[in-house]
């Protein structure tokens, strides 16, 4: 099945291939590295959906604004042009919303989410953007008997709030009308989900950005900011050490690498949004760890998907913690993606998070014992990236004390409409609107629990996720895992995490 298909690696995921392919050779040439000195009101570091997002609401929120977006390889190169292209609100994580922030405050948080998707639409839509933005619901099933259970409690949490129709629980029967596995059983419809192509809502986002007069420097890396670098070792001290706290008024400097040479940013604000590189960054590393995540593609295949029923363009996940996500293309094909990847250590980005076959092959065993039956179709495309996770696994969206440096990341895998929320927060935040009444929401400037320093995060990320990835595995084949699997795949939770398996 897989033959001799490798990861894309550095050659960029087929999402992505396709949106650069449609583009104009001026817009490629509208973007190039910064060299030299220059200002900005606004500075934007990291070219992804948070980034842009922001620097759109900037646009909105006050026309004639400078902004400068600084991305170190190309807009969508990284997460936001490689993932699965869900679009999925919130309602699953009510439970852990309402004990974090009371039954308001979760409401008013999950309703926010759950606009973004519709904004999704309605934006791809007014900018011409064809990401095939398709709103027909996410599926999530049990595929096996361990997984049973699970998201009950934010059914009845969401019936108990008033919003029972937004996650709504199926029988096995009506799960398998709509995607006919042997092996799904009951499951959980969240009908206000969609999915993208998930690459040109990312260039669509830098093409109008462009077309704004927002300023953007590809292949242009932020190497210091406001005296702050990356590195393993800032990782591994950042416990203790903050950069220097900034005076009122102190515009930010944000220092930069490119093939040009250095160059440098003076802006009255900078907005940081780096997703998992932001781990090796002192201010945050201490409160993501890394891992990898891997999406294979199959051939176009529109006979099967008929027999299988599944021509409705729902999203499919199953009920693991490494969850298994799936959803169709226009053209008839399966893109599986599956959290069984690697650690990362210190923030470090390196060739684990894209190039790694074993994880590949892991997605590609997940895509076989889903559909068996499908068992003989070609596996086109494979390619993986970071994923950047906290430790209540929600995204943190606040600012440096001190300093008028605003930051959004942690979306734990799931960053492809809470973004568009996060762009707004984040352009009000950096324009000091108070008023913004994305600002009165409860999640703005919680800040989530630290995780112990490198390399105890990396050791214990590994060990811990390899212990659910078995775990999950075993419980799948109707085997017991051993008491040691299940009391690492616990450990999280036992330590005060919210991560893993209760
Ligand atoms: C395989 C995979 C599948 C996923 N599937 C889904 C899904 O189906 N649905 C969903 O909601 N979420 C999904 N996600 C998560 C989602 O993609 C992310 O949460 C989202 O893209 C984050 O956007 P971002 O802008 O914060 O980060 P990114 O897209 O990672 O953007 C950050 C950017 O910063 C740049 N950068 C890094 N360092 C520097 C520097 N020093 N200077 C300048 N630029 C720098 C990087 O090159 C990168 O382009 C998935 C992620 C992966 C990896």
């Amino acid at each position: 099945m897989l033959g001799a298909l490798r990861p894309s690696g550095a050659r960029r995921s087929w999402w992505l291939r396709e949106a650069l392919a449609s583009e104009s050779g001026d817009l490629a040439a509208a973007t190039p590295p910064l060299s030299g000195s220059i200002t900005a009101d606004v500075v934007v570091i990291g070219g992804g959906y948070t980034g842009l997002w922001t620097a759109w609401r900037l646009t909105e929120l006050a026309p004639g604004v400078r902004i400068v977006v600084l991305e170190a390889d190309i807009c969508g190169g990284g997460p936001s042009g490689r993932n699965g292209g869900f679009v999925t609100g919130w309602w699953d994580e009510l439970p852990t919303l309402v004990e974090r922030h009371g039954s308001d405050g979760a409401l008013a948080i999950a309703r926010a989410i759950d606009g973004t998707v519709d904004k999704v639409g309605t934006w791809c839509d007014a900018h011409g953007v064809d990401a095939w933005y398709t709103k027909a619901g996410s599926l999530s099933v049990s595929a096996a008997p361990a997984q049973d259970g699970l998201g009950e409690a934010a059914v009845d949490a969401c019936r108990a709030l008033g919003v029972a129709d937004e996650f709504v629980a199926m029988s096995p029967k009506e799960v398998r009308a709509r995607v006919a596995s042997p092996v799904f059983r009951g499951g959980i419809f969240m009908r206000g989900a969609a999915t993208v192509q998930p690459a040109i809502l990312a260039r669509g986002l830098r093409r109008v950005l462009l077309e704004r007069g927002v300023t953007i420097h590809e292949g242009t890396t932020a190497v210091e900011l406001d005296g702050e670098r990356p590195g393993l070792l800032g990782a591994v001290g950042a416990a203790g050490r903050r950069a220097p706290a900034g005076r009122a008024g102190r515009p930010v400097r944000v220092r930069t690498s490119s093939a040009l040479g250095g160059g440098e940013v003076i802006a009255r604000s900078a907005v940081v949004g780096l997703s998992a590189w932001a781990a090796a960054w002192p201010s945050f590393g201490r409160r993501l760890v890394t891992w990898s995540s891997y999406i294979v593609l199959t051939e176009p295949i529109p006979d099967r998907l008929e027999e299988l029923g599944w021509t409705g363009g729902e999203g499919v996940a199953d009920g693991r913690f490494t969850l298994h996500y799936l959803r169709t293309t226009p053209d008839g094909r399966i893109a599986l993606g599956g959290g069984g990847g690697r650690a990362g250590f210190g923030g470090k980005i390196g060739p684990g998070f894209t190039d790694d076959l074993f994880s590949v092959e892991r997605a590609a065993a997940g895509l076989r014992r889903l559909f068996p039956s499908l068992r003989d179709v070609r596996i086109e495309d494979a390619w993986g990236g970071p994923i950047d996770i906290t430790s209540d696994h929600l995204p943190v969206f606040a600012s440096l004390p001190g300093r008028p440096i605003h930051y959004g990341h942690g979306y734990s895998g799931n960053g492809v409409a809470p973004s568009v929320l996060g762009g707004r927060i984040l352009a009000a935040l950096a324009l000091e609107r108070a008023d913004d009444p994305a600002l009165a929401l409860p999640l703005v400037g919680v800040v989530p629990r630290a995780f112990p320093p490198e390399p105890l995060r990396y050791l214990g990320a590994r060990v811990v996720r390899e212990a659910i990835v078995r775990t999950e595995l075993a419980e799948e084949r109707g085997e017991r895992p051993s008491s040691l699997l299940r009391q690492l795949s616990r450990l999280p939770r036992r330590l005060g995490y919210h991560l893993g398996p209760e």
